[in-house]
């Protein structure tokens, strides 16, 4: 299979996109897309704590799509983000 390549939006690694989380803008309001299926402007983002954290705790989405992203997005954001983690989360 064709190895699809995008840049991490914090830390700008390229890797395999199967790899990495898409984050995607519709009407000015960012959303995690678990399937990569949303329509909107995507970015990408590193499977790794570090680089969601920062993510978060920098507003780097601000940046991405200079747009004044409000704390309670970014909020839910993380929270999308630790649940996606999920798979080795303990019961
Ligand atoms: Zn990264």
């Amino acid at each position: 299979m064709k190895e699809i390549i995008r840049t991490c939006c914090v830390c700008k690694k390229k890797q395999d996109k199967k790899n990495m989380i898409r984050i995607t803008l519709v009407n000015d309001e960012v959303y995690l897309d678990n399937l990569k299926q949303k329509t909107g402007k995507g970015c990408y983002v590193c499977n790794d704590n570090s680089c969601k954290t920062a993510l978060i705790s920098k507003k780097i989405l601000n940046r991405v799509y200079k747009l004044n992203i409000s704390q309670e997005i970014y909020n839910k954001l993380f929270e999308e983000l630790n649940i996606a983690e999920g798979n080795n989360s303990k019961n």
